[in-house]
């Protein structure tokens, strides 16, 4: 069974999608930490991003990949927190971008999926990765409650920051990924769209796994 779950930043989609697999027993599939993973290198080699000769070099060198605890490898190195910092955020959705990144790593999703029961979560998991999912879900929710729980997650992280800087950082994002010519985050015409604005997470997680259910039988 596949379950695909699409969303702007914040919506809770890793939380839940995490907890859907763990009590269901299915895997788990982040692919934001896979493009977060590639902007990291390039952020390291320092490639501009209009050097396009040059990423598409870079890609072809580069093996992502998920250790037991689904953890994101990036030629083999653990680098699942290293990928989560401001720096990453501003610029990831720009990687996300680009044409051959999107080709190569939607490639890659559903070979990780091949065969396997499984949650994944992203953008265009619902449009592009898997549009014939066995559940298809977009979470969304009021994005100054969605800028409110990240600043809290970056509070408790050490991050120094802002709420206004976390509030206007998740608009712009939300802005560049709803606007990409490909791979665009949209609802597709067959999800259920599922509003976690002031609901707890075992709410949400109620609310999908009935859908679940519902699929099931
Ligand atoms: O889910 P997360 O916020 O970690 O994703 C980081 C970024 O990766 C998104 O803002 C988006 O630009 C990109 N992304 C994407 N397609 C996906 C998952 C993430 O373009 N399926």
């Amino acid at each position: 069974m596949i379950i695909a779950i699409d969303g702007p930043a914040g919506t809770g989609k890793g939380t839940i999608s995490k907890l859907i697999a763990d009590r269901l027993g299915f895997g788990n599939i982040d692919t934001g930490a896979m493009y977060r993973a590639v902007t990291l290198k390039i952020l390291r080699e320092k490639i501009p991003l209009d050097d396009l000769e040059s990423i598409q070099k870079l890609l072809e060198n580069t093996r992502l990949s998920f250790n037991e605890d689904e953890e994101i490898l990036l030629d083999g190195e653990n680098v699942s927190h290293l990928i989560r910092t401001q720096e990453i955020n501003r610029v990831v959705s720009q990687v996300s971008a680009i044409r051959f990144i999107r080709e190569k790593l939607v490639l890659e999703q559903r070979n990780f999926a091949k065969g396997r029961d499984i949650v994944m979560e992203g953008r265009d998991i619902t449009t592009v990765v898997f549009p014939d999912a066995d559940l298809k879900i977009y979470l969304t929710a009021d994005v100054e409650e969605r800028a409110q729980r990240r600043y809290k997650e970056m509070l408790d992280k050490g991050v120094s920051t802002t709420y206004q800087e976390v509030l206007e950082g998740i608009k712009e994002r939300d802005y560049q990924d709803m606007h990409k010519e490909y791979g665009a985050l949209m609802i597709a015409p067959d999800a259920i769209v599922v509003d976690t604005t002031g609901k707890s997470i075992e709410e949400v997680y109620n609310e999908v796994t009935n859908y679940i259910k519902r699929e099931e039988n």
